[in-house]
């Protein structure tokens, strides 16, 4: 726990008050961006999802050092996965109720929450004069499409309900293993009407009652091999 952690603690019988439930979140409208079968699965089928490999794990392992490593620049920080673990139905009421309060503070995995989608911001900045600097890290050197399509929900989500932005950075590898942050609003900002169309896309493809009819093709393997591929050559 940080220094900032006194600035709240929220009691156990207060946590339900903060409960929203979502349709999206990052990774799944990521699944969507894929492939719209791949969404409908990993709802509706989540068992027949075979494990990620081994690969993918360490990279994980590389990219969750990276981003404690960024953190730790930031004084009077909240972590609320420290609070929360997994109830991801409480991360962005929590955040809601911390961000009334006007004392400057830094919120690690901040739940922000609109048009049903939820999205968990890597650190999510409170200023003096009550605007908001949204910092996302990623373990890559390069903005390859996949990590626009996930800076590009954050941004929508963040910009619609983040009344006073101020900025939505990325944080990459730099030269000599430093940060590198890039300022993205402005790009982002342009593609907030095709991120709106597709979220009421997806929302739809969730509720069908069967999975699209979509064949085996090289979005099978673009970004990721997907983990349902078994499931879907039989
Ligand atoms: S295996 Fe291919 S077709 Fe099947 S859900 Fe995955 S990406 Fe879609």
């Amino acid at each position: 726990m940080n220094k900032a952690d006194n600035l709240y603690k929220p009691k156990k019988e207060d946590l339900k008050e903060y409960r929203k439930v979502h349709s999206l979140s990052k990774s799944t409208y990521v699944k969507g961006k894929q492939c719209a079968k791949m969404l409908y699965l990993n709802k509706h089928k989540p068992k027949l999802k075979k494990a990620v490999s081994k690969q993918t794990e360490v990279l994980f392992t590389f990219g969750k050092k990276f981003e404690t490593d960024f953190r730790s620049k930031f004084e009077e920080s909240i972590h609320l996965t420290e609070v929360l673990g997994n109830q991801f139905h409480l991360y962005a009421g929590l955040t809601e109720e911390l961000l009334e309060t006007p004392e400057p503070k830094n919120i690690f995995e901040a739940g922000v929450f609109y048009n049903e989608v939820l999205v968990l911001t890597d650190v999510l900045q409170q200023n003096e004069d009550g605007s908001y600097i949204v910092y996302e890290v990623k373990y890559t050197n390069k903005l390859k499409p996949v990590v626009m399509w996930d800076l590009a929900l954050q941004y929508y989500v963040c910009k619609n309900k983040l009344k006073n932005l101020q900025s939505f950075n990325v944080v990459m590898i730099g030269k000599k293993g430093k940060f590198k942050i890039n300022n993205m609003t402005h790009l982002l900002e342009k593609q907030m009407e095709s991120v709106a169309v597709e979220i009421e896309e997806y929302k739809k493809i969730l509720k069908q009652e069967k999975a699209p009819e979509i064949k085996i093709g090289s979005q099978c393997f673009r970004p990721y091999k997907c983990q349902f591929f078994d499931y879907c050559r039989l």
